[in-house]
């Protein structure tokens, strides 16, 4: 479809969103675009093959019955209140992964502007650390990565993971009451089950990031038997949790403006704040944890997390470990 019949289909379900709850007469959606009545006819058909349910009645015109289940961009742009964060976004029906779409458009020339997210109903070939598979099954879960330019050094790049963490736990538990959790280094968990995985991966030089990708798997709307038999035991949805099904768009454009609120708190303010919401959410301190790094592992006391984001663990004979990458078993 070209950009201008695009433009005028966008156009024809702004004004029946407008007109909602009520009818929007087709002589005036003629009109307000400047199109003919075939032309109307055709966007109308082409939104109720994007799912938009749509009654059309004699004299009365055009009512809009009901809106999908998508992570359209023009659904997730309605109501969204950031600057920069979600302004462009690549939407995708499957994808193997967001993140190998994000670095490839973030390392593309011409530069993708910043704060672009690539959205996608399902992950053919999801990942989480280390290549691990990450599964997100068609139309249930959120699964997104955000382009981002801060003007960060590679060492600071483990920040914008735990920035990443606590925005969408913090919106999480705003928009569903669920009190989800931080397990260090990048999950989000409820009830010792993962809800969340966040992959942040860069393009850099020595002393330079070009471009940071934070790539994140939410499970939304999965019942049980949506995860397979692999993860059943250690993976939580929303639904799960909540009982009811949560709106996806709505989730995300909290979880977007969260984001948003918490990377400007970070560039303009420094980390300390971060550091400190962080540690207020996490659910993998001040406990005894085991921790499997890859060529050692380590039983102690999670004491806490420092500035670059490595755990801090209190070892039996009393030295502190500092550890910079490794699994985390909380040992209860
Ligand atoms: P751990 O959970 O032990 O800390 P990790 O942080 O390395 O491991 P990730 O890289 O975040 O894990 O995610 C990959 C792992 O998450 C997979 O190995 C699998 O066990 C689990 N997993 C995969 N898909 C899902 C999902 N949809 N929900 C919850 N867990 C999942």
């Amino acid at each position: 479809m070209s950009r201008e019949l695009v433009f005028l289909k966008m156009a024809v379900l702004r004004l029946l969103k407008e007109h909602r709850p009520g009818y929007v007469s087709g002589e005036e959606l003629c009109k307000g675009l400047e199109v003919t009545r075939t032309a109307v006819w055709k966007h109308i058909q082409s939104l109720r093959g994007d799912g938009y349910d749509i009654e059309a009645r004699p004299r009365a015109g055009y009512l809009l019955v009901g809106i999908p289940d998508r992570l359209y961009p023009e659904e997730i742009q309605d109501g969204l209140t950031t600057k920069f964060i979600g302004r462009q976004v690549f939407y995708n029906n499957s994808l193997a992964s967001t993140n190998d779409l994000a670095k490839e458009l973030a390392s593309r020339e011409t530069q993708i502007s910043d704060g672009t997210i690539v959205v996608a109903e399902e992950q053919t070939g999801g990942r989480g650390r280390l290549g691990r598979e990450w599964f997100s099954p068609k139309y249930r879960a959120i699964c997104f990565s955000l382009i981002l330019y801060p003007p960060v050094s590679p060492s600071e790049v483990s920040r914008v993971t735990m920035v990443t963490a606590v925005a969408l736990a913090a919106a999480i538990r705003n928009e569903t009451g669920v009190p989800v959790g931080i397990k260090w280094p990048n999950d989000l968990l409820v009830g010792g089950k993962k809800l969340c995985g966040i992959l942040t991966e860069l393009g850099a030089e020595i002393d330079k990031v070009n471009y940071l990708v934070v790539g994140a798997g939410v499970n939304v709307n999965q019942g049980p038997g949506d995860f397979p038999e692999e993860v059943r035991d250690i993976a939580t949805s929303l639904k799960i949790e909540t009982g009811v099904t949560v709106n996806r768009v709505k989730l995300l454009q909290a979880m977007l403006a969260e984001f948003e609120r918490w990377y400007r708190v970070w560039l303009e303010h420094g980390f300390a704040e971060v550091l400190t919401k962080w540690r207020e959410m996490s659910v993998s301190l001040h406990c005894p944890v085991c921790i499997h790094a890859i060529d050692k592992s380590w039983n102690g006391w999670a004491e806490d997390v420092d500035e670059d984001g490595a755990l801090m663990i209190r070892l039996p004979d009393g030295e502190l470990q500092r550890v910079v990458a490794g699994d985390v078993s909380l040992r209860v």
